[in-house]
């Protein structure tokens, strides 16, 4: 087996606001056992910063879950609730270079546009665009709305950040993709598809795309390995990894599971718990059966 001599740094990143299901487990092996076959590290980073949703107990769950599928990563696990500084300091960098504003909308305010408007464009979430009602605010109404304790969201101007992408030397921007058989193919991004996507939402100060960005660097991340339907999502993170200053890791966007009727697999769809599983007798090679990880080149190189 030849061996990279570059660092090779994996990391699971579950949100503790359920228990694991087995499209989790499935993302977890395809990531220790890629880090396995590199000579890598794992990392094992606790996603909580959405704090009505988390619980400790679906926190510890996680570890004996993880123990269970026999994964080891190093320590200490990195919990993105304890680093919301980290995630401000990226927030005000994107401030500084005037790429970020205050948004008063309600999240109804937002949804309003498809009342009037039903074919309205949506973001690879489904969330309709934003159509920038607060982007043509006055500075001095601004101001004046946050001295009052107006609470606010903090999106980022796409336009803005566009603009300020064309600038740099890279010009194209895109990541190098190893899921799916890409062979590490260089893929491009369309971060425009998000619109003026919020980076911090009014009752939390961070919002995912941030916080992964932010981390996956402070960690030194090389190798990000994640469901297929994070794909779109990528786009985004390249372009606040290039306005960030951040290197870029190479990405694997793995299949997802998927339930008979084919919908993937999923906490909100009450996808049975690996630990209900468990404690119906299912046994960890009974669990390893079910992967076809054959789908998923499993060597992911250089
Ligand atoms: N925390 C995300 C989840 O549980 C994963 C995000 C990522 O891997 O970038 O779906």
């Amino acid at each position: 087996m030849t061996r990279s001599l570059l660092p090779h740094v994996f990391r699971f990143a579950p949100s503790p606001n359920g228990y694991l299901h087995l499209g989790h487990a499935y993302s977890a092996l395809i990531n220790a056992r890629m880090a396995e076959v590199a000579g890598g590290t794992l990392l094992l980073r606790i996603e909580d910063i959405d704090a009505a949703r988390c619980r400790p107990e679906f926190e510890q769950a996680i570890y004996e879950d993880l123990r269970w599928l026999g994964l080891a990563w190093e320590e200490p696990v990195r919990r993105q609730s304890e680093h919301f500084d980290a995630y401000a300091g990226a927030l005000a960098c994107l401030d500084a270079q005037g790429l970020v504003y205050p948004c008063f909308c309600s999240r109804s305010d937002v949804g309003s546009v498809l009342a009037e408007r039903p074919d309205w464009p949506r973001d690879p979430d489904g969330s309709p665009l934003y159509r920038g009602t607060c982007k043509h605010l006055s500075v001095v109404e601004r101001k004046a709305r946050l001295a009052a304790g107006q609470p606010a969201a903090l999106r980022l101007d796409m336009d803005a950040a566009l603009a300020k992408l064309g600038e740099s030397p890279a010009g194209w921007l895109g990541w190098r993709e190893y899921g799916r058989g890409m062979g590490g193919c260089e893929t491009k991004a369309e971060p425009a598809l998000w619109g003026d996507v919020v980076l911090a939402r009014k009752d939390i100060s961070a919002s995912y795309h941030i916080a992964v960005v932010v981390d996956d660097a402070l960690q030194g991340v090389t190798h990000v390995v994640r469901g297929e339907d994070l794909l779109m999502a990528t786009g985004l993170h390249r372009l606040l990894q290039v306005l960030l200053d951040l290197p870029a890791p190479c990405y694997h966007h793995h299949a997802l599971l998927r339930d008979a009727a084919g919908r993937k697999l999923s906490k909100s769809l009450r996808a049975k718990s690996l630990r209900s599983l468990r404690q119906e007798g299912m046994t960890l090679e009974a669990v390893s059966a079910q992967f076809d990880f054959a789908q998923d080149d499993l060597v992911f190189v250089p």
